[in-house]
């Protein structure tokens, strides 16, 4: 080739990589601009996806409450405790309502309450402006006929108010509707927290005051905009770093209240420049060794190029495909359901079959992160994850909803019974341990499910349904499956109910507790007593501790029960001391509350005093999930009660996650083993494993080991043969009263019956 062409090469290559490099430049710089346009648009959808389950909550709460024939009984004045009877604070918080007011229909006020600024477990009435506010826009917000709630936002002094007011009737609906009910809930950082969940991004929220200005800096574009909006959205890029976009939310009156903006960061276009320099840099080399071949650089540059855009089109794909995955278990997200479901709920109507939805949470799985730490808890989930997609056929989803609840939606099932079998698939899969750095560890899980189409026909209510029957899992004690029923909704109205009665319990003299003897397994002789508590109503009807200290513990009324619980037995203790009967230690049950609001060790010793008896016959149990809440404050609690001479159990040992590292820092004496061991010991061989295990722990530890509800000879056959030391069960004893457990200790005065005088049987000596 001549030197003259072999330099008209060049300077032609030159151009055509400049050319390359410009149109490349231009085509990337552009796709990733429009990716980015559209990541913005999607995350901006998503915070207002979020924001609409929040309001679609509290019309869904005024919307139950309202039609309901109590309320309605209320509002014509036929039921004048109704609201005494059903809204407690703790129940509004539940509820996530901040204001209730209730009225006729001419606007009067019936009820009138708020907890923005009342103590905890208090309620306050509206202020004046804010009551005005909510009779000039609630009445008309809602036609007399609707059966529909609407929510609407008002400018409030310091923020934004959502409320929702629906008509009040009959829940069969018929009217005329007496009145309105109307929820509200204050934008707090709480809301905004969980429509970044929801996002899955950051959201702030700016409040405009009455002329739709911002109160704070938001740079000329934003305030440009919010001083003529053409639209309630805008999307910007700030500084090169993150591309932020607004939402723009108006008042009952459609006047601009507040902004949600929202940010994403401007990776995308970083990353797109960066590819472009390394394709140019690619490309130089290329010419310089190739520069007289003109026709084969030019075809790699148009190679190149294609490479890029299939590039782009691959990170868009990763970009979606991130905001709809959960990052530690890689399983699709909360945004992603709220996408699919209604596409199921499609297909399963089309295809006349139905569809589960089973919400998952693990028992107990704070404890694994308190104890254990965060890594551990990462494992556990990331391994929970992995077992709930191998427990589900290949066309169900799994999805983690965050923290330790999961969501699997079975589809395309024949009947409502294959669920069943689903859900004790998940449960066993879940159980077989699992090893975590050297410690051996399961999940339990408790499930509610609901069903497509009896249980909801949208997203909402199917996700509802599910979280109700899953709450009712939890308080059927954990570690089962329940299907929703709309009982459980009037349940939960049961269970404000409840509360309320429970209040009234101590006053009312409705409490009282039963002793059940625990026995050494060799000589067969009670070697102390477990104080029970009983509630019987004024009416006669029994309910048991299972259902009513769960309500205890959640309201607080726990501090003042247990309280009452350790003076009567400190009072029976004194009176059968006084009697001359032959003392036993009495084990009574604390919550973890208790530590938190008293210092027990210290009522226990004055109590002691006061009464004249030893402290040491008073013994504690906490259970094994309380025990792994594990702060200072009560391995001290727990330590200057050892000081005092009692002793400490862990109550239903097994059922939680403790590991032998973690129990040998406890102060604690006693080991109890949880009765669902004991109750298939004899036939199965697992639960008689774990019963052997547990005897090893206790002894490796040097404690104590306590066997709960024997029922059978052959349950305390085996316990015997594994070396258990004590037992309790209806086999010996139910729960008596104080009376027949005081006749009982009386017989106990009578020779031993059996060998083997255990030191723990001289406290049978009567004190005198
Ligand atoms: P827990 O402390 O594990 O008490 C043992 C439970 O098992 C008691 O139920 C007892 O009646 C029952 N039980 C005993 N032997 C057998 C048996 O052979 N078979 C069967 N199936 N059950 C047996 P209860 O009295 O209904 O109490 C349930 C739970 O309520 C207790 O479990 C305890 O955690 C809690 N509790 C009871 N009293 C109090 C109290 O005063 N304060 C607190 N914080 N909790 C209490
Ligand atoms: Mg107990
Ligand atoms: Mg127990």
């Amino acid at each position: 080739m001549h030197k003259k062409t072999l330099i008209a090469a060049c300077l032609g290559a030159l151009v055509l990589i400049v050319a390359v490099f410009a149109s490349t430049r231009y085509v990337l710089a552009h796709s990733f601009a429009s990716i980015e346009a559209d990541e913005a648009r999607q995350s901006l959808e998503r915070v207002r996806q979020g924001l609409e389950m929040e309001l679609h909550q509290l019309r869904a709460a005024a919307e139950d409450n309202g039609h309901w024939d109590a309320a309605f009984d209320f509002v014509t004045g036929h039921r004048p405790n109704f609201i005494a009877e059903n809204f407690t604070r703790s129940g509004l918080d539940t509820m996530r309502v901040h204001v209730m007011w209730v009225g006729d229909n001419a606007g009067k006020t019936l009820v009138s309450i708020s907890t923005r600024r009342a103590a905890t477990g208090k309620l306050d009435e509206l202020s004046s402006d804010l009551l005005n506010l909510i009779q000039k826009y609630a009445l008309t917000a809602v036609p007399p006929d609707s059966t529909i709630a609407q929510v609407r936002l008002l400018r409030v002094a310091d923020g934004v108010l959502a409320f929702s007011a629906a008509r009040v009737l009959r829940s069969n609906y018929t009217g005329p509707s007496p009145g309105l009910l109307v929820f509200g809930h204050f934008f707090d950082q709480a809301l905004i927290d969980r429509i970044e969940e929801t996002s899955q991004s950051p959201v702030k929220l700016i409040l405009l005051d009455a002329h739709g200005r911002a109160g704070a800096d938001v740079g000329d574009t934003v305030a440009r905009w919010l001083e003529d909006p053409p639209s309630d959205t805008l999307i910007q890029t700030n500084d090169g770093e993150t591309r932020d976009s607004y939402l723009m939310l108006r008042d009952v009156e459609g006047r601009p209240v507040a902004v949600l903006a929202n940010s994403v960061s401007h990776a995308a276009l970083k990353l797109g420049r960066r590819t472009i320099t390394w394709v140019v840099v690619a490309l130089l080399a290329g010419f310089a060794l190739l520069v007289c071949l003109l026709l084969t650089t030019m075809n790699r540059g148009w190679r190149t190029s294609a490479v890029a855009r299939r590039q782009s089109i691959d990170q868009q794909r990763k970009f979606s495909r991130l905001a709809r995955r959960d990052v530690l278990t890689g399983l699709p997200n909360r945004v992603y359901l709220q996408k699919l479901l209604p596409r199921l709920i499609k297909r399963a109507a089309r295809d006349s079959s139905r569809m589960a939805l089973l919400y998952i949470d693990l028992d107990h799985f704070k404890n694994v992160n308190d104890s254990l730490g965060h890594a551990a808890g990462d494992k556990l989930l990331t391994a929970v994850a992995h077992r709930l997609r191998a427990a589900v056929s290949a066309h169900d989803v799994v999805v983690r909803m965050g923290g330790d609840e999961f969501v699997v939606v079975a589809n395309m099932l024949p009947n409502a019974q294959v669920v069943n079998s689903i859900a004790d698939r998940i449960r066993r899969a879940m159980v077989v341990p699992l090893d975590l750095d050297g410690v051996s560890m399961f999940a339990s899980p408790s499930i509610g499910i609901s069903v497509y189409p009896q249980d909801g026909t949208d997203t909402e209510q199917l996700l509802k349904h599910a979280d109700i029957a899953l709450n009712h899992a939890k308080d059927r004690g954990r570690g089962n499956h329940q299907f929703y029923t709309p009982e459980m909704n009037a349940r939960l109205r049961e269970r404000f109910g409840l509360e309320r009665a429970l209040r009234q319990a101590l006053e009312r003299n409705e409490l009282s507790i039963e002793y059940q003897p625990c026995f050494d397994l060799q000589t067969l002789r009670p070697v102390s007593l477990e104080a029970l508590i009983r509630w019987r109503q004024a009416d006669g009807s029994y309910i048991p501790p299972s259902r009513f200290i769960p309500i205890a513990e959640q309201s607080g009324l726990i501090v003042d029960i247990g309280d009452w619980v350790l003076r009567q037995v400190g009072l029976q203790l004194s009176e059968w001391q006084r009697q001359h009967v032959p003392l036993l230690p009495v084990s009574v049950n604390i919550s973890v509350q208790q530590f938190e609001h008293v210092q027990l060790a210290s009522v226990v010793s004055v109590l002691a005093d006061e009464l004249g008896i030893d402290a040491s016959l008073l013994h504690f149990e906490i259970t094994e999930s309380a025990a792994m809440q594990n702060s200072q404050q009560h391995l001290g609690s727990l330590q200057a009660l050892r000081n005092l001479g009692s002793r400490i159990l862990i109550d239903d040992f097994g059922t939680g996650y403790s590991s032998l590292s973690y129990l040998k820092h406890l102060p604690i004496d006693t080991l109890k083993i949880d009765r669902a061991f004991v109750r298939d010991m004899a036939v199965d061989s697992n639960d008689a494993a774990i019963v052997r295990a547990i005897v090893g722990v206790a002894k490796s530890l040097g404690l104590q080991l306590v066997a709960e509800g024997i029922e059978t000879a052959e349950q305390l056959e085996c316990l015997r043969k594994l070396d258990c030391e004590c037992g309790q069960g209806f086999y010996f004893s139910p729960p008596v009263s104080a009376e027949s457990c005081r006749a009982m200790l009386w017989q106990l005065r009578g020779p031993p019956r059996a060998v083997g005088d255990t030191p723990k049987l001289r406290l049978l000596a009567p004190t005198t």
